[in-house]
């Protein structure tokens, strides 16, 4: 059995690693970083099924994970949304979730190197699943951190400012520790406020600002990135790319994570194939590359065009219209794009 190499350890390399290694392949796992750690990260699933994660082995990491039913969305201070999510969304911090893929995959027999940092030099065996690429002219940055005192009845609610949308998410049963997570436009900081509720102000949200200002910062879960673009990746393409690293979907989806566990079951088959020696790598690129397609180019670009409306003036409106009038398909969106 032929061994795969697989750069990145995060949702997409450790669940690839451990479906690998339920099949006796020989893995090793290089990741940059070291676990367990905050990440930039609404910390919500939406869409990824039962039969996906069952295929990749990991369906018992989720057995206590939040069950999510239900969303409020707000305009600026108006709420213009409320309605039930048509598959409840998954919910878990990625401090936890990582780190019980990372347990899992050194269980199954999987070789984990962290502090690694590996070179994206395409050869043969090499899966690149190391996240967003760097595109440093981008002006998105995302921030996220957890706060206590943060009522959110029981819904996930997300708040659309100026070019600008903030997701808060219960990540305990009791609701009592939340995510506040946001993409936003890089700006001038404020010095001595949160960055957070400083970002949100900027946004032309006040009234979300003073609210997350009043509820108390877990100051060791605050992170930020920025440096990355939504959409196709500009990875090289003799790359086997998966997650992140292939294409990003608009965070507003709640919909990243699960397209990197898909991206990993996509890839599955065949690079056992390769593993085997039925494949060779050249046909495995292909075979993967194709499959990544069928599955999330019409979603992705769904979930652009609907990014450019809430970061538009104009966008935003006619999205904010639809809603308050009840003509916004939004159920018909929410299986679109999980
Ligand atoms: C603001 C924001 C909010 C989001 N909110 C949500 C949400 O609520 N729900 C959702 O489903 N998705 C969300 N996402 C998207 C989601 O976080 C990602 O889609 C998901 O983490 C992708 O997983 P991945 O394994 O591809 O990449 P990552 O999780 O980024 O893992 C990549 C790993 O590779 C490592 N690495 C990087 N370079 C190297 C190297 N050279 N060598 C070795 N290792 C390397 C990194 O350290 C990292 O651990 C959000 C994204 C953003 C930006």
């Amino acid at each position: 059995m032929k061994a795969i190499e697989i750069a990145g350890g995060g949702l997409a390399g450790l669940s690839l690693g451990i479906a690998l290694r339920r099949h006796g392949v020989p893995v090793v796992l290089r990741e940059a970083s070291c676990y367990p750690r905050h990440r930039v990260c609404g910390e919500f699933i939406n869409g990824v099924t039962e039969d996906t994660l069952d295929r990749l082995g990991i369906t018992a990491i989720f057995h206590d994970a939040l069950r999510h039913h239900a969303t409020r969305w707000w305009m600026k201070d108006r709420k213009i949304l409320e309605a039930p999510l048509t598959r409840p969304a998954l919910g878990m911090s990625r401090w936890e979730m990582d780190d019980r893929l990372r347990i899992e995959f050194e269980t199954s027999g999987g070789v984990l190197i962290t502090n690694a940092r590996a070179k994206p030099e395409p050869r043969e065996g090499l899966v690149w699943a190391a996240g967003r690429h760097l595109e440093k002219s981008s002006t998105l940055l995302g921030l996220k951190a957890h706060f206590e005192g943060l009522e959110l009845e029981g819904f996930l609610e997300m708040h659309i400012g100026e070019g600008t949308y903030i997701g808060l998410t219960p990540i305990t049963a009791d609701g009592s520790r939340v995510n506040v997570c946001g993409l936003f436009q890089k700006g001038p900081r404020t010095k001595g406020v949160n960055p957070i509720v400083d970002a949100l102000r900027r946004s032309g949200l006040p009234a979300l600002a003073e609210r997350v200002d009043r509820a108390q910062m877990d100051s060791f879960s605050l992170t930020g990135i920025s440096g990355f673009h939504l959409g196709k990746q500009g990875t090289q393409s003799e790359l086997c790319t998966l997650g992140d690293a292939e294409r990003m979907i608009p965070p507003f989806t709640g919909n990243g994570m699960s397209m990197a566990f898909e991206s990993a079951d996509c890839a599955k088959p065949h690079l056992l194939g390769y593993c085997r020696g039925d494949l060779s790598w050249p046909e495995v690129l292909c075979e993967v590359r194709r499959s990544l397609d069928d599955r999330f180019q019409a979603r992705v670009r769904l979930a652009l065009g609907l990014h450019r409306c809430l970061t538009s003036s104009m966008g935003r409106a006619a999205l904010s219209a639809a809603a308050v009038s009840g003509v916004l398909p939004f159920s018909w969106l929410h299986r679109r794009l999980s």
